[in-house]
């Protein structure tokens, strides 16, 4: 329990979240109405053409009274979830990777050096299989090398960003599309004093791979993740954690590494969900492996 103001919270497991309302509108809105966060708004995510819009609770009207503010024309559906079915099931609570401890805000005070993590409707709670995987790739690489320059591509809440920089990455910038995801990886960044070392961007990561590091981070999906891989700028970077991949498709995956210099040096799975650490040689090196071995 905290208290706040004078009024007593008592936060259950996932905090400050308990009901979702979602409300889908037409269009991308230009920008939030500064009311809205003051009632209950969580977060915003575009899908074709269209936002998704968070609440905490009821907010039809709110969000009607605003359209022509925001630039959008009508409210075409509500979904009401339990913010609990929204994390698939998880209930949000600290949980350990290696030698780091991450923790929800609300659950940090009696934890010694937590990565604060409050993902609200963004993915990258830690609960899921596929952001695990990639966590314990990431400390079994620091383990080994020190990647100091990282770009987390589809940073979410900015977990993985978080955690490279905690291992010892100097710079990390951090990529997403989506309003919800941005705002929850800067609120993220400031609530664990990283701001001198992540940055977060707004961007399309097939754009922004092109940004210089030594280890890239990508927890995307299979798509996505083969046209990324086919980027020379992708193979430029050294280090790379996959991840996103369901059943079979870590084969179909995999298969495409064989048109590129990238090389599978570990793999985890958890439940269903494949992640790879991938290492490419460097041009020079690869030149010099030729040059040894001509029919190589
Ligand atoms: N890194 C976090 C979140 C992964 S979810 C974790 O491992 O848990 C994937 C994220 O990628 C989402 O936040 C989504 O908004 C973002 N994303 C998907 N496609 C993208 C694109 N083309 N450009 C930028 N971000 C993208």
């Amino acid at each position: 329990m905290s208290q706040r103001s004078g009024r007593v919270f008592a936060w259950n497991m996932s905090g400050p979240y308990e009901m979702l309302h979602i409300y889908e509108v037409e269009g991308i809105l230009e920008h939030i109405p500064d009311l809205w966060r003051s009632k209950g708004f969580l977060g915003a995510w575009e899908d074709g053409g269209y936002t998704f819009l968070f609440f905490s609770s009821e907010s039809r009207d709110l969000i009607q009274e605003s359209l022509s503010e925001v630039g959008t024309s009508k409210v075409r559906s509500e979904t009401v979830i339990p913010y609990e079915d929204w994390e698939a099931g998880t209930w949000l609570k600290p949980f350990e990777v290696g030698p780091l401890v991450f923790a929800p805000p609300w659950d940090a005070a009696h934890i010694q050096d937590p990565i604060i993590v409050d993902p609200g409707v963004s993915f990258g709670s830690g609960f899921h299989g596929s952001t695990r995987a990639c966590l314990e790739l990431l400390v079994r690489l620091y383990q080994m090398q020190k990647p100091r320059i990282v770009l987390d591509l589809g940073t979410g809440s900015g977990i993985l960003a978080l955690a490279a920089a905690r291992l010892g990455a100097e710079m990390v910038l951090a990529v997403d599309n989506q309003p919800a995801a941005l705002e929850k990886a800067v609120e993220n960044v400031a609530s664990n004093r990283m701001g001198e070392k992540v940055q977060v961007r707004r961007g399309d990561v097939l754009e922004l791979v092109e940004e210089p590091a030594h280890l890239v981070t990508a927890n995307l999906h299979l798509d996505l993740l083969l046209e990324l891989v086919r980027r020379p700028a992708l193979w430029e970077k050294t280090w790379c954690i996959v991840s996103g991949l369901i059943g079979r498709q870590a084969e179909v995956f995999l298969k495409s590494l064989g048109s590129t210099p990238m090389q599978l040096l570990e793999s985890r799975r958890e439940g269903p969900w494949s992640a790879f650490l991938l290492y490419a040689a460097s041009q020079q090196e690869r030149s010099q492996l030729e040059a040894c071995n001509p029919r190589a």
